[in-house]
């Protein structure tokens, strides 16, 4: 239950705010169509020889939204991502249900409180807010759409002069129970959806998470890269992508046993992780290779790298209480961005040609250029 508060309450992390952007393209696509969808409303009322002046009203509310929600689909498209654009967007799908129930209400308080689809829409915006990933978003979503409902369903109760007003025999008969009824159900809805933002959180963090470690893994490592390298480019600052690869581990799984090796894994990990800084990354690609991002040129990275690898090779493992200690050490190659290549994969291929080196040059040892 506190892990649900935690997350449900806390900002995202850098990955999920980019999964939810995709969210938001998706739902602004959904909020176009929806509107187009909208256009068929007025004409319908045309048709079946309803008042032109309602007509004209239906009209001119359904190309209002459709060039809104065209505005709306623009903001969601741009590479550079508005963090306030989920926040307006959610409160416009809210406000627009509330307004357009006003807008009945004043013809008819009966079709105001009563109407289900229009209503429905509240629900709808509820649930497209867990496509944007934030747990904040939809507990406002949620209490905007209970506040706004409650006060519009109150204004009405004490607005109507005469009770008969809120029977009709289309919408039947608007009761308070009823009302208070809608305000639960809506309530219900924000808490599915923010479970539903929740699991699915906890999903994409398991689904990037290497179980042995604890570190992000290379699905990971491959989908928040280009965020990362987005945010660097944006400061002027540099990257090196440094490949890490475990000195004859083979022989450790051959002498102490393969959970001993898991171990000594952890051990690696613990000592790599006390040296790391504000702005390092580590990754497990696999095995026992590992992938260091430092936001730094590559001849600092060198320094940086290889300071760990001697710190490495000088805190030995103990496979068990009391057994004898063993020496651990890696061989690392490192690329730079943008000198060395441009995208994850080419960076990592010509840290591996470096690594290669490393090893055929004796291993524990760190390789920043091609021999
Ligand atoms: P080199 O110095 O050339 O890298 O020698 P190496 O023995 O480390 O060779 P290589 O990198 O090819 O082999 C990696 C070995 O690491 C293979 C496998 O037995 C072991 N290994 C990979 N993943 C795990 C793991 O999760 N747990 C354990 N215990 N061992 C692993
Ligand atoms: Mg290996
Ligand atoms: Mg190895």
């Amino acid at each position: 239950m506190r892990d649900f508060r935690r997350r449900l309450l806390a900002r995202p992390d850098a990955l999920m705010l980019e999964l939810g952007a995709g969210g938001e393209l998706l739902v602004a696509r959904l909020r176009t169509l929806l509107s187009m969808a909208m256009l068929s409303m007025p004409l319908v009322n045309l048709l079946a020889g309803g008042k032109a002046s309602e007509t004209m009203v239906g009209l001119f509310g359904v190309v209002l939204a459709i060039v809104l929600s065209q505005a709306w689909l623009a903001l969601a498209r741009q590479r550079q991502r508005h963090r306030w654009l989920p926040w307006a967007t959610a409160a416009y799908d809210v406000s627009l249900t509330t307004l357009v129930l006003a807008i009945l209400a004043v013809d008819s308080p009966v079709t105001g409180l009563n109407s289900m689809v229009v209503w429905a829409f509240y629900l709808v915006s509820i649930a497209m807010t867990a496509l944007r990933n934030d747990g904040r978003l939809t507990l406002f979503s949620g209490a905007l759409a209970i506040a706004q409902y409650g006060v519009l369903a109150a204004a009405i109760f004490a607005l109507v002069p005469n009770p008969d007003q809120l029977a009709s025999i289309d919408y039947g008969t608007v009761t308070a129970s009823n009302q208070i009824q809608r305000l639960v159900l809506l309530a219900l809805m924000t808490a599915i959806t923010a479970t539903i933002v929740y699991r699915m959180q906890k999903l994409v963090d398991m689904s990037g998470t290497d179980g042995l470690t604890g570190l992000p893994n290379r699905t990971w490592l491959v989908h928040r890269f280009p965020v990362m390298l987005d945010a660097i480019r944006g400061q002027g600052g540099s990257l090196a992508v440094c490949l890490i690869d475990l000195d004859y581990f083979k022989r450790i799984n051959d002498e102490v046993g393969h959970l001993a090796g898991d171990r000594a894994l952890r051990h690696v990990v613990g000592v790599l992780r006390q040296q790391m800084q504000e702005g390092d990354w580590l990754a497990r690609l696999g095995g026992e290779e590992f992938a260091l991002l430092l936001p730094l040129p590559l001849g600092r990275a060198w320094e940086r790298l290889e300071a760990m690898r001697r710190t490495v090779a000088t805190q030995p493992f103990a496979p068990e209480h009391g057994a004898e200690l063993m020496r651990l050490t890696f061989s690392a190659g490192i690329a730079s961005w943008p000198q060395d290549g441009a995208d994850l994969s080419q960076l990592l291929r010509r840290a591996d040609l470096r690594l290669r080196h490393a090893k055929l040059e004796g291993r524990n040892r760190v390789l920043a250029r091609d021999p």
